[in-house]
Parts: structure tokens; C-alpha cells; sequence
């Protein structure tokens, strides 16, 4: 199913994020993390790519096992910029085979190499690329597109930001998944002015439930999230102690996602890690809200 029907339905929609293993050792614990996901039937999952394109079969194997055997409905992610025109054409050949409908077109991220090296020669320079080409494929993807509501951290301000935003969702994304974020504030404002802008289609907030200490500098170092002082405090007060920090870090993500829903939004994504306890709690705490 396309991700453009669960949205033109207009009631609530929840969906859940996993990665695919690195190591080929690791592949039955992630298949079987996700399936336990897979049977919270949300209302889609997505599956992220390797940084890189390491691992990107296992996207594919991954996404391809949870439609087949859970029904639910798959996003499977590609990345551009590290790869020729011909893998990226192999890949979208590989989903069309694999009958996934829905493709989240990223750049990806770049590595000190691919920053410090010649670009001339590259297939890929941005994600609208991908966008164009997944298009041009006439498989009629339903296609996703990142976007930051605090600013992606090349960009030089949040104008040009959205005017490249603009670019990528007129060359065919059908919608956009937010990078993470800690404070709603940030995300409504954010839409304010995509909106302004002349970007109508759906926006689906990403919310990262923090679940330990850790985990807080690594999204704040790969995100550059605003930590706001409320979420400070429970890290301070809770970091110590694992158990209370994952049922702090769920109650905050929780709230987030209700406010949202309370202001109208109505398609949130979580991104669950592959932690189907975390993603059981969080739809347990909206199950009469999503229903
Ligand atoms: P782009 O849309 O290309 O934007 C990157 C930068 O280039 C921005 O500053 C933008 O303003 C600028 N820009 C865009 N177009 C132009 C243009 N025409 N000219 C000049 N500047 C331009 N990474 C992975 O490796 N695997 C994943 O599965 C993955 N999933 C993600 C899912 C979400 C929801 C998000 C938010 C990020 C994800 N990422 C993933 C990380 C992503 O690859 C990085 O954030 C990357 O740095 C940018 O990707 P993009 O698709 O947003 O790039």
C-alpha cells in the first residue's frame, strides 16, 4: 500500500523506524526485533540505509520480510550520494522486484572523505537527484524526503534550507518525515513556514524516544537538537538509573506525540531503534487516543 492513502484517510497514524543490521551474525536479531515491531501493526514502518550503502541489502531483505509476512506496510531508504547511477538504478530495480511501493530518497550523509575529496565526479549531489530519478523510473513511487525543522546543519539558514526543501518536494516527494526534534515549538514554527512557502504535502514529525543517558549525546551530536531545559532535567535527575530514565524517556516522547495529535497533526514517526519494548509502551500510552 502507498503511504499517500493512509494519509488521505485523515485519522491518526503512528509508524515506527528500524535499522538494518551491519553484520550478516546480526541479521536474525534484527529480523526477529522487528518482527515483534511488526506485530504491533502500526500503521507502516520504515527501514533506514547503511550510511554509506554498507548494508544495503539488508534494507531491502528487512523491509521485503515484513510485507510479506506482517502485511503492514514498508518505507525502504536509499541514499545517493556515495554511489554511481548504476547502483543507484540496481537498488531501484531490487525494490521494484521486491514490491515496495514507498522509497525515502536521502543524500546521505557525508564522511570526512567523500567532504575532503573532488566532487566533481559524483553521480549524486543531493537528495532532489534521487528524487528525480526514483521518478523517472515510471515504477510510481510513492517517494518520502527528509527535512529539519531546526536547520540542516550545511545549510546557511533556514531560507535557503527551505528553498532547496521547495526544489526537492516539486521534483516529486509526496511527503516529508522531520529529522528529530525535543521541542514541539520547533516543529510548528517549522511548518508555518514550509507552508508559507508552498510546500503542502504531508509532514510526518520524527520523535526519538530517549530511553538512556547515552543515547541523549549521540542524537545531539548526529541531530543537533535543541535539548530543551525540561528534557535536561529528567536526563540530570534520571540518567543514573536505566529503568526510570527508559520510562522517563518514553513519557516524554509520549507527550510530544500527543501534543501533536491535540494540535493537529495527524501522522507521527517514531523512531524506535529496534526496541519493540519502547515501541509497545509508546502505542500502549496512546491506544485510546490512535484507537
Ligand atoms: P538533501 O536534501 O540533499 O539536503 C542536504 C543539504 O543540501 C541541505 O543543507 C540542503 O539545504 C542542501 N541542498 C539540497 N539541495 C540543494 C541544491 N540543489 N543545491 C545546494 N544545496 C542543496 N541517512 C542515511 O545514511 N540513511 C538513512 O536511512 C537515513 N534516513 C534519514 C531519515 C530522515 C527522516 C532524516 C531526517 C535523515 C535521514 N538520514 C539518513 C540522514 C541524511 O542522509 C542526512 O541528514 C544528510 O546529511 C542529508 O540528507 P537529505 O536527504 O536531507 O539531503
Amino acid at each position: 500500500m502507498k503511504l499517500t492513502e493512509i494519509f488521505r484517510r485523515g485519522e491518526l497514524s503512528l509508524s515506527f523506524e528500524v535499522f538494518p543490521p551491519k553484520t550478516t551474525s546480526a541479521f536474525d536479531s534484527v529480523k526477529n526485533a522487528t518482527e515483534e515491531i511488526a506485530r504491533l501493526r502500526p500503521s507502516f514502518m520504515s527501514v533506514t540505509y547503511g550510511a554509506g550503502g554498507g548494508t544495503s541489502r539488508f534494507t531491502l531483505d528487512i523491509a521485503r520480510n515484513i510485507k510479506q509476512r506482517y502485511d503492514v506496510p514498508m518505507l525502504a531508504h536509499l541514499t545517493c550520494v556515495s554511489s554511481t547511477r548504476e547502483t543507484v538504478r540496481a537498488r531501484i530495480d531490487d525494490m521494484i522486484a521486491a514490491g515496495i511501493e514507498n522509497v525515502m530518497a536521502l543524500r546521505g550523509d557525508l564522511t570526512p572523505e567523500l567532504e575532503a575529496g573532488d566532487r566533481s565526479g559524483w553521480a549524486y549531489h543531493h537528495a532532489v537527484e534521487l528524487v528525480r530519478e526514483l521518478k523517472q523510473s515510471g515504477a510510481g513511487f510513492c517517494i518520502g524526503g527528509a527535512c529539519y525543522p531546526e536547520i540542516h546543519p550545511e545549510s546557511v539558514d533556514q531560507h535557503e534550507d527551505i528553498l532547496h526543501l521547495k526544489e526537492k518536494v516539486d521534483a516529486g516527494c509526496d511527503f516529508l518525515t522531520t529529522q528529530m526534534f525535543f521541542d514541539n515549538n520547533l516543529f510548528y514554527n517549522f511548518m508555518y513556514k514550509i507552508r508559507e512557502a508552498g510546500i503542502t504535502v504531508p509532514v510526518l514529525p520524527g520523535i526519538m524516544p530517549i530511553t538512556n543517558a547515552k543515547q541523549v549525546e549521540r542524537a545531539i551530536h548526529l541531530s543537533g537538537s535543541f535539548m530543551p531545559q525540561r528534557f535536561k532535567a529528567l536526563v540530570d535527575k534520571f540518567g543514573n538509573n536505566p529503568a526510570a530514565m527508559k520510562q522517563a524517556g518514553i513519557a516524554y516522547a509520549t507527550d510530544q506525540i500527543i501534543d501533536l495529535y491535540a494540535n493537529g497533526i495527524r501522522n507521527v514517526h517514531v523512531y524506535s531503534m529496534n526496541k519493540p519494548d519502547v515501541a509497545a509502551a509508546i502505542q500502549a500510552n496512546l491506544s485510546d487516543i490512535i484507537g
